[in-house]
């Protein structure tokens, strides 16, 4: 049996279903993100996992214990959420001990827990100052030293990092997740942010309309999709209208170019328009080895952003986006120019 089980999860608010037969089951040790869009039931999820909210039917079991009907405290589980929730008249220090001073625990004991929490996050020496002398990143840094201080069974991390700056957001992914390895602490981690989830975490579970749509590890939600939804929700997705010359063998026409897709369409009639879909990064500009498909279109839009630069290219009426490095000796093709986009036919995804 995993360590936490969730299974056949439902809330409804009234007569609004907001989470539809969830199951996940989460490894010891394993970090899990829920993506989605807001208002797909994340939140709602996490909260039913901690004992805020109640469940409608479905079960949750912690290391083999049914924990469904157990209050909050009673589950022993640490909480992170998006907006600083730290106690703004207690210290840094307080705060981190707070539970541990609900739960009784000795003083000696909490002041040598509550440095070691504090070492762990990286802000040593800082126990002394209030929330409002703090950034909003060290903030989050000690709402996860406060959740982490009474040694919970799982963590959960409902958009803590969303208020931040861009770059604080980066660094602190990171810290996290290095923070969750050397604990070996199971989590759930709830984003909306797509790179986040890709890049933190062992397992994704793609939630939409309170259900979860496809459950797997990055690589393969990012190059696997299940669905149209996970396909677009995860990554950029370039889409492109096709028409079917031969459903039987997958032959396909984009504007000029004939492509044979080696695939069998079923239900498509010859003549009949299907969705065609890639990621940027398997479409290059200009000819390329090993990518035989070649589109001819229009630089539409040229974005540079440094390392890479993003193009638009207009085919057939689609913008194709892709991704080129920077060249520091070659400037980019300019916006207008006629160009060739080289691809292979088996990165075309038919949605
Ligand atoms: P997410 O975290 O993915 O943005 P939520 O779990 O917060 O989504 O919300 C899912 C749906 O449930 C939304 O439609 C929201 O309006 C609804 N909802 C959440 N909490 C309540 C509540 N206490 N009462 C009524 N509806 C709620
Ligand atoms: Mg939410």
């Amino acid at each position: 049996m995993a360590f936490l089980d969730i299974e056949h999860l439902e809330k409804s608010f009234g007569t609004n279903r907001v989470v539809k037969d969830f199951n996940l089951e989460i490894e010891q040790g394993e970090f899990i993100s829920l993506l989605g869009p807001s208002g797909c039931g994340k939140t709602t999820v996490l909260r039913m996992v901690a004992g805020f909210e109640s469940t409608s039917s479905g079960a949750i079991r912690i290391d083999g214990q049914d924990v469904t009907n157990l209050r909050p405290n009673q589950r022993n589980i640490g909480m992170v959420f998006q907006a600083y929730a730290l106690f703004p008249n207690l210290t840094v220090a307080e705060n981190v001990g707070f539970g541990m001073r609900v739960g009784k625990k000795p003083k000696a004991q909490i002041k040598s827990r509550v440095e070691e929490m504090l070492q762990l996050i990286g802000l040593p020496g800082l126990g002394g100052r209030y929330p409002f002398q703090l950034s909003g990143g060290q903030q989050q840094r000690v709402a996860l030293a406060r959740a982490l201080a009474v040694q919970p069974r799982v963590l959960l991390l409902d958009e803590p990092l969303s208020a931040l700056d861009a770059k604080i957001r980066v660094s602190l992914r990171e810290e996290i997740r290095e923070i969750q390895r050397e604990l070996g602490i199971t989590t759930i981690f709830v984003t909306h942010d797509q790179e986040e989830a890709l890049s933190m975490s062992d397992r994704v579970v793609v939630m939409n309309g309170g259900v979860a749509e496809q459950t797997g590890e990055p690589f393969e939600i990012y190059n696997h999709p299940k669905s149209r939804f996970v396909a677009q929700f995860v990554g950029t997705l370039n889409t492109l209208d096709a028409t079917v010359i031969d459903a039987k063998t997958g032959q396909v026409r984009v504007g000029e170019t004939q492509i044979g897709l080696n695939r069998e369409l079923p239900g498509a009639l010859a003549g009949s328009t299907i969705n065609l879909a890639l990621r940027p990064e398997v479409v290059s500009l200009g000819r390329k080895p090993g990518r035989d498909t070649i589109l001819k279109g229009r630089l539409a839009e040229v974005h540079f952003l440094g390392s890479t630069i993003r193009m638009r290219v207009d085919v057939d009426g689609a913008l194709i986006s892709l991704d080129t490095f920077n060249t520091p000796d070659t400037p980019p093709p300019r916006i207008g120019d006629a160009v060739e986009l080289s691809l292979a036919e088996r990165d075309l995804l038919v949605l």
